[in-house]
Parts: C-alpha cells; structure tokens; sequence
C-alpha cells in the first residue's frame, strides 16, 4: 500500500485518482497482515483496489466525475465493493472516468482529463480512463470500471492492460451509478488474467438488491485458466477488417494472432455479421434512451449539487441540471428524450429495439457455430488528446467493436497483443457465449 501510495503521489500529473483513501487503505493493510499473520485471511488479502467513481462506498464520495453528485456520499456499499472486502480486499481510492460514463476518451470528465502513461499527449481511452492509468502506472494492482458500452474494453486497450466486461447480470448492478441499465456491466482492468478471474469470482453472483443479477452458481473461475488441449472453433467478423478508419497496424496486429492460432491447429473462418453498420445507431439510441430517464433523479433535491440562484421549483431544476450536468450528458439526455418522444418514439426507441434484437440473434448464432469471435478492441491506437472533442460523431464511432458485445449481453475481453510504431498498446478483443467465462478467460491466458 506505501508504494503504491508513493506511485500515485509520483504521478500525480496522471489525473487517474480523483480521491486516495490513504489512512484507510494503511489501516486496511495492517488488519489484512494480521489476519495473515493468524491463517485467517480471504481470497484477496494483499490485492490494492481502485474503484471508479461509479461505485458506491459507504461513507464516501461519490461523483460519476460530475459536478452535478458534489458533496454527495454513498449511503451504502455496493456488493461487488462489499464482496471484495469481505475477501480482505484493500480498496485506495476512487478513479476519474468520463462524467456518468459517457465517453471513450475520459475528456468529458468534470475533474479533467487523464494522461496515458505511455504518451502524456494521447488519451487513456474512456470512459473507466482512470481506471486503466491506475494499472498501467501501477498506481493500484488491479481497478474495478464499468461497461456500458466498451469503457472497461477500450481503455485496457489504449494502455496495454486486459480489461473483461462479464456476461449483462453476472455481477449485481446495485450500488453501481446507472448509465443505460440494460447494457451496464461492473467488469475489471487487471495486468494478469488470473485477476480478473479471482475478482470475477468473489464479485459475481446472485444479490437480492438487484432481480436482473443471475441466479446461476459461481464457478472458481480461478481455477479454471489451464488451457487444456482442446481445438477451438473461432470466428473473425470479415467486414471489421474491412472498415474504413481502421488503423493498418492495428489490423496487421490482429490478424497476426489469428494467423498463429490458425498454425497452433484451431479452426479460424472469416464471418459474415450483416449488421456492422446498425451497430453503433442502435447502441446510441437505446442508450441515450435509458440515461435520459436514469439521470431524471437528478433534480438539485435529492442529491449533491443545488443550483443558488433559484426562485421556484421549475427554476431549481433547469439551473441544477444545467450547472451540474457537462457538455455531454446534457447532448445525450436530449438525445435520450427525443427518441423516447411520442412522435419519434416508434421510429426511433422501437425500431432500435427491433435492431438490438436482430444482433443479439446473430451473434448468439455465430457463437453456436463459433467458441469465440475475435476483432480489434478499438480501430486505432490511442488517440492525441483534443483529437476527437470536436466531433462527436467521429468519437462515438471509435465504439464500433466493442458495442457488439453489450447490445448482445455476451461477455468479451481485451487483451494486448502487441504495440504499434509510437509504442502504443494494441488490444485483441474475444467474445464468447454468455457464461462461458471460463474458456474467455483461459484462453486469453493460453494466447497471453
Ligand atoms: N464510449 C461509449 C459511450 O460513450 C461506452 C461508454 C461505456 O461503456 N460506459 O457510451
């Protein structure tokens, strides 16, 4: 815990740390070496947490990097966060992230942007940008994010760490601050698989604070990462490799582990999917959508900031929101409200809903004939900061293979797979059948 404390006051110009709880974590410390001391501790005594700032912490602050939740402190701890120290666990701190999670460059976060490790210039990815900094700084052994649509996948990518979002309902939401609920996934940023495995473990389950959790039993993920023998069927999406916008050292990277998992004696068939284009409309719609009316509660009464200068209820509300809420969250409520409206409602929110269905289908298909799909995590490598602010379009698309893995509720993870000329991580992402976390995880491991 000293040195990771030291880590992150070294780096502080990181930005990755919105708040360290550094008596805590000691005093978290001293009581897990007792307990070692004893025979006494749990499955992850000695491991250092960083949690987004989307994570409830009894006690503590709780923002979505927005100004909007200032002075805000969370009446309770969210079970992913509680489970974890029940397995003496020591949490450090909570992580920027781009405001409500909106974002895939942590530019849109109320405390600043945070710096890539590798290149102070370029951004961490987004929105648990943080998150990743922290692991790849080594600020923190491991970060808890969340994934709505990409934000624990694509961060990991742009800073060479491994980033798993669970199948949708694995892990509760409860406690998590919800952005768009029928996608929202607490998942990890880890250096190591095994990790992410032990941290999937302990966090997953069925929770009585949250009816989507899966009932399912748990399976010791961590003990389940020997690559066996076995020959895997796998799927690689042609039009993702065809894509205009793609980074050719980011295609070559990928096509070379395709390459040599075809020589290790695995089966690997290029893929149709019909709806790469559907894609990312059908994820802003719905999402939007869903945030629109989950960022209704916060009207300046029930939580944090409250705009001064009111004078009636009506007021209140405009002025908060208005204050509180950044550039783009206020872009994607509108959004969210005018696909939800009467006369839009059908073109707009069902129709999406009819897309969402069609690509759940189809990528549920493929991953019968398939044990895994594998594609970029990201069409590039991370980008300059400032590159993509102007142009939100240009941003949103960035999210084309990630959002796949979200619409159809499947798990994925991104694991680096090599560098480009600028030394920039490049990320492979894998998607299998929902539950089949533990091939996911053990082969990554096997590829790693
Ligand atoms: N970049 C995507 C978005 O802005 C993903 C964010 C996320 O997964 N929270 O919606």
């Amino acid at each position: 815990v000293e040195q990771y404390l030291r880590n992150i006051k070294e780096k502080a110009e990181l930005n990755a740390f919105l708040e360290v709880f550094e008596e805590e974590a000691l005093a978290q410390a001293d009581a897990v070496d007792k307990k070692l001391a004893s025979g006494t501790a749990g499955k992850l005594a000695g491991m250092v947490i960083g949690i987004k700032d989307v994570l409830a912490y009894e006690g503590h602050s709780l923002q979505a990097s927005s100004q909007i939740l200032n002075g805000f402190k969370s009446l309770y701890t969210a079970p992913a966060v509680q489970r974890m120290l029940a397995e003496d666990a020591i949490i450090i701190g909570r992580q920027n992230c781009d405001e409500f999670a909106m974002g895939a460059s942590n530019e849109n976060s109320s405390f600043g942007n945070v710096l890539n490790a590798d290149d102070h210039a370029r951004v961490p990815g987004g929105s648990s940008g943080g998150s990743a900094v922290a692991v790849q700084a080594d600020l923190c052994l491991a970060s808890i994010g969340s994934d709505t649509g990409g934000s624990v996948r694509q961060p990991a990518s742009f800073c060479g760490v491994i980033g798993l979002k669970p199948t949708y309902s694995r892990i509760s939401r409860y406690g998590l601050i919800a952005y768009a609920s029928s996608f929202d996934q607490i998942g990890t940023i880890t250096r190591s698989v095994e990790d992410a495995a032990l941290l999937l473990e302990v966090m997953a389950g069925a929770d009585g604070m949250d009816s989507t959790a899966s009932q399912r039993e748990v399976p010791a993920y961590s003990q389940l990462l020997q690559a066996d023998d076995k020959k895997y069927k796998i799927g690689y999406i042609r039009d993702c490799f065809e894509r205009e916008g793609l980074d050719t050292e980011v295609k070559d990277a990928i096509l070379g582990v395709k390459d040599m998992l075809r020589d290790a004696g695995h089966e690997v068939e290029a893929v149709d999917f019909p709806y790469l284009d559907f894609m990312v409309p059908t994820y802003y719609i719905l999402t939007t959508a869903e945030a629109s009316s989950n960022l209704g509660r916060y009207d300046g009464v029930k939580y944090g900031f409250r705009s001064e200068n009111v004078t009636d209820l009506t007021s209140l509300y405009k002025k908060t929101r208005a204050e509180g809420f950044g550039q783009e969250v206020q872009r994607r409520i509108m959004l969210g409200t005018f696909v939800l409206s009467a006369d839009y409602y059908d073109a707009y929110y069902t129709k999406a809903q009819k897309v969402r269905r069609l690509i759940k289908e189809k990528t549920d298909e493929l991953l019968q004939q398939y044990d895994f799909l594998i594609l970029p995590t990201a069409p590039t490598t991370a980008f300059k900061i400032g590159e993509n602010t102007a142009n939100p379009l240009a941003m949103y698309l960035a999210d084309i293979f990630t959002v796949q893995a979200s619409l159809a509720g499947v798990p994925a993870i991104s694991i680096p797979v090599g560098r480009d000329a600028n030394g920039l991580s490049i990320g492979l992402q894998l998607m299998t059948r929902s539950f089949e976390e533990p091939q996911l995880l053990a082969f990554s491991n096997y590829i790693l």
